[in-house]
């Protein structure tokens, strides 16, 4: 089976298109963000790591990409930042790779941002979730997620590996 970030980026890869906005809201490494600025015409990129735009503005010039707009601080703050809606989003949960373990999302930002990006999404949009759950905060985080998810009246498909522990998708089309 494809690793779960590589499917989510096949996953979206139909919502992109020359005209398209999106916003990566845990850009970390810039793995989504620079995928997302190589299919759409501007891509919003948040963390509250100041490395983690280090790494990404480095990797940005290498790929001469400019399409990005870099927005430092929580994803709790994007409507600050972006006044257009959106294409496609994605939030990849957890901690940085190889970083502090203590900077990750939490269930207290999590509950205010997802619910913010859908507000977000144009009509027929994609929004993907990929949860963690192999630390105590991203328990906490799938555990809402999982009901918040199953509550909304977007169609969305759960994609889950089959073992428990492992790192799951959620790939919601927001349909009005
Ligand atoms: N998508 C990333 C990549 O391609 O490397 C991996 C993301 S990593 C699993 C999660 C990231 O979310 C970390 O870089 C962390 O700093 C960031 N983060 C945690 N809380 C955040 C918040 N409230 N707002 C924005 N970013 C946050």
């Amino acid at each position: 089976m494809k690793k779960m970030t590589v499917l989510a980026h096949d996953l979206m890869l139909p919502y992109l298109h020359e005209h398209a906005v999106c916003a990566d809201f845990t850009m970390g490494n810039g793995y989504d963000t620079l995928f997302l600025a190589k299919h759409a015409r501007r891509v919003y990129a948040f963390d509250i790591q100041k490395e983690a735009f280090v790494i990404t503005k480095k990797k940005a010039k290498e790929a001469q990409l400019d399409n990005i707009i870099y927005c430092e601080g929580s994803h709790v703050r994007m409507s600050s930042y972006i006044k257009e809606e959106l294409d496609a989003a994605i939030f990849n949960f957890g901690y940085l790779p190889h970083g502090s373990e203590q900077l990750t999302t939490t269930l207290l930002t999590t509950k205010e941002a997802v619910p913010q990006a859908l507000r977000l999404l144009k009509r027929k949009g994609v929004l993907v979730l990929c949860v963690y759950i192999g630390h105590e905060e991203g328990r906490k985080e799938s555990a809402w997620l999982d009901t918040y998810v199953a509550g909304l009246s977007y169609p969305y498909l759960k994609i889950t590996s089959g073992s428990p522990a492992s790192p799951y998708l959620y790939v919601i089309e927001k349909r009005v």
